[in-house]
């Protein structure tokens, strides 16, 4: 008999919120959402508690609760309406959740995956800022409460996949693993020039050639970040030092990631660029479903082609790199200069090439200090938003 699982997605209206509602449908034996909760966006998540029936809708955003509420009244719901950034932890925590799906962007998403992790959740991790800004903190409240933490970014979770069975994040990868291999597709902007660069608009860089995803991660695609990002992602879940970690180009995005193996073996995770896929090995980890992805044609797909990334034109990178050697905040800082850097790109108020300009600047006037304490994390999380805001207004 499959006992049904309560699922609480955090991001329910984001690409990975909806994807993962999508595996849930396919699976009403299995799975129930237990709270469904987004930011502001009152219209698409009453139309997603219309569909899924939870207990609880929650939006971060007081401001928008009036309109949600307005629309409960009229319909014949149960559901019920948190609201605020307090009722994000207060759902994630739930003692009658079994699954949490971490897919809110960027660092709101700090305090309520920690607060399911601390209670032992079944962890589903999209959202990498929480890890990236809280690194030793984060993998260390998982280990003490024993959460069952499972990689949904696809290069992640391909790694876990390739790992041995046993392998549970946190752990130390073995040392008989040699490298571990980080696909990047390279992004929209893969061939361009400096001068190319210099000149591309927000709408081009979330026009991702392979995946569907929100704007923020896509100009995280498109400079590089993201694979930053990933790659200290990748050395916190996994224990590793950065020199084990190799970024590979593959613009077909179709190898998800590799692990070498000291004998030589490199064993890969292949598959549709399909959100998908990860999230259905997460909610139904340790067993498979079917993700409603279709078949990988490998006729159609003739070429997997890989090529090593160009730093000079992506420094963003070498920038994340170099963080996670340097230790304490600075990964704290890296993320918090890169979210105020793509907003501000977002709304047209910079150019694309200053990304890693605003995020070296604010590493370079910033204190990097050791974290004890998840409030160190905040305390610099919010100085290096203070120093990228006056780096922004010096470059306008
Ligand atoms: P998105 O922009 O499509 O959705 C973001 C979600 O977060 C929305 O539901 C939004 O309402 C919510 N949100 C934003 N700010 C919030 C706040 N302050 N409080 C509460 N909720 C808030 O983003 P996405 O593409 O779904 O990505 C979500 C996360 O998953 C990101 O961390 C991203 O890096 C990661 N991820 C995404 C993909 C992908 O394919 N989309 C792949 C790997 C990892
Ligand atoms: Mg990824």
């Amino acid at each position: 008999m499959i006992l049904m699982q309560q699922v609480c997605v955090l991001g329910a209206t984001g690409s990975i919120g909806i994807s993962t509602l999508d595996v849930i449908e396919r699976h009403s034996d299995r799975y129930q959402t237990f709270a469904l909760a987004a930011y502001s966006n009152a219209e698409k998540l009453f139309s997603l508690c219309q569909k899924h029936r939870p207990r609880y809708a929650v939006l971060a955003a007081e401001w928008a609760a009036t309109d949600f509420q307005a629309r409960l009244n009229a319909s014949d719901l149960d559901t019920e309406l948190l609201v605020g950034a307090s009722a994000l932890v207060s759902v994630a925590e739930h003692e009658e959740v079994d699954i949490v799906m971490a897919a809110i962007v960027g660092a709101a998403g700090l305090q309520p995956n920690l607060a399911a992790i601390k209670k032992g959740k079944k962890v589903l991790l999209a959202n990498k800022e929480s890890l990236v800004m809280s690194g030793a903190l984060f993998m260390n409240e998982a280990r003490k409460s024993g959460a069952t933490l499972l990689p949904i970014d696809s290069e992640h979770n391909a790694i876990y996949q390739a790992l041995p069975d046993n392998y549970r994040c946190g752990q130390r990868v073995g040392a008989d693993i040699k490298r571990l291999l980080l696909t990047a597709s390279g992004g929209p902007f893969r061939g361009f020039s400096l001068e190319q660069l210099n000149l591309v608009t927000p709408e081009q860089a979330c026009a991702h050639p392979n995946w569907s995803m929100g704007p923020k991660i896509s100009v995280d695609s498109a400079s590089l970040m993201n694979k930053g990002l990933e790659l200290i992602e990748a050395c916190w879940l996994f224990d590793v030092q950065s020199s084990r970690v190799d970024v590979h180009i593959h613009p077909q995005s179709i190898v998800h990631s590799m692990v070498e193996y000291t004998d030589g073996s490199v064993i890969a995770q292949l598959g549709q660029p399909d959100m998908r896929t990860p999230i259905a090995y997460g909610l139904a980890w340790p067993e498979r479903i079917d993700a409603g992805v279709s078949s990988l044609d490998l006729f159609t797909h003739n070429r997997l082609d890989f090529e090593a990334p160009d730093v000079e034109r992506f420094p963003c990178l070498t920038l994340a790199k170099e963080a996670f050697d340097a230790g304490g905040s600075a990964c704290t800082v890296l993320n918090a200069a890169n979210e105020v850097a793509v907003e501000a790109f977002l709304k047209g108020n910079i150019s694309f090439v200053s990304i890693p300009d605003i995020i070296r600047e604010v590493l370079d006037v910033s204190d990097i200090v050791a974290l004890n304490h998840i409030d160190d994390v905040l305390v610099a999380d919010q100085a290096a938003r203070r120093a990228a805001a006056s780096a922004l207004t010096q470059l306008s």
